[in-house]
C-alpha cells in the first residue's frame, strides 16, 4: 500500500457567492482539508480573507481547516484565527522574527503549529523549528494569487525537508501549495509531498468540483 496523502481544497479558487455550497461539494467530492489562504496586502499583493471567512467555513464543514498565514505580523491575530476554528494555523517564517515563541503560541491556542516558507526562502531556515511542527508547507508560487505557474526548484527543497523530516519529525505533514495540477502533483509526491494544496485543479476543472477531485487523486496515486 502506498503512503498515505491528503488532498487540501483551497477555496481561493472558489466562488464566493455560495461558498458553504463549494465548500460541501469539496468534502463530497472527498477533498480531506480545507486550505484558507489569507492574504493581508502586505506581505503579498493580494488581500483575501480573515477570521471571519475561517468562521463562515467552520460552520460549513467539519473537515479540518487549513489555514495559511501570508501576513505581517501575524502574532496578534492568531487567536482571532484559533477563536474562528482553524485547525492548523501556519506562519511564514519570512514574517516572524520570533518564530519559536509564535510555533508556540500557536500550539498553546489549540491549534496545530505549521510554518511554511517562499519559493526563494532556503529550506535551512526553518530546519531548527521542524521538531516543534505538525506542518511544513512548501511554497510552489510566489504567494498572492491563485492559478500561477509551479516552479520546479522547489522540488528539490521538497526532497530535503522530507529527509529532514524523516529523522527529526516523521509525523509532521509535508505540504505542497501552489500552482498544483495533474502533472505538477505527480512530480511533488514523488520528491516526497503528502499534502496537496489545490485550487484551480478542483475548483475551475471544466467537468466541475469531483471530476477535478478524481483527476487530481488519479495522478497522485499514479505516481508512485
Ligand atoms: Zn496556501
Amino acid at each position: 500500500m502506498s503512503a498515505p496523502y491528503l488532498i487540501a481544497t483551497s477555496i481561493l479558487a472558489a466562488d464566493f457567492t455560495r461558498l458553504g455550497d463549494q465548500i460541501s461539494a469539496a468534502q463530497e467530492a472527498g477533498s480531506d482539508w480545507i486550505h484558507i489562504d489569507v492574504m493581508d496586502g502586505h506581505f503579498v499583493p493580494n488581500l483575501t480573507m480573515g477570521p471571519f471567512i475561517v468562521e463562515a467555513c467552520r460552520r460549513a464543514t467539519r473537515l479540518p481547516l487549513d489555514v495559511h498565514l501570508m501576513v505581517e505580523n501575524p502574532d496578534h491575530l492568531l487567536e482571532d484565527f484559533a477563536r474562528a476554528g482553524a485547525d492548523f494555523l501556519t506562519v511564514h517564517v519570512e514574517t516572524c522574527p520570533n518564530l519559536y515563541r509564535t510555533l508556540q503560541a500557536i500550539r498553546e491556542l489549540g491549534c496545530k503549529p505549521g510554518v511554511t516558507i517562499n519559493p526563494g526562502t532556503p529550506a535551512v531556515l526553518i530546519e531548527p523549528v521542524l521538531h516543534l511542527v505538525d506542518l511544513v508547507l512548501v511554497l510552489s508560487v510566489n504567494p498572492g494569487y491563485y492559478g500561477q505557474d509551479f516552479i520546479p526548484e522547489v522540488l528539490s527543497k521538497v526532497s530535503h525537508l522530507r529527509q529532514v523530516l524523516d529523522r527529526v519529525n516523521p509525523n509532521a505533514w509535508l505540504e505542497i501549495d501552489g500552482g498544483i495540477n495533474i502533472t505538477t502533483a505527480a512530480a511533488s509526491r514523488k520528491a516526497g509531498a503528502q499534502v496537496f494544496v489545490a485550487a484551480n485543479a478542483i475548483y475551475k476543472h471544466p467537468q466541475g468540483i469531483a471530476a477535478g477531485m478524481r483527476a487530481l487523486r488519479e495522478c497522485i496515486e499514479n505516481s508512485t
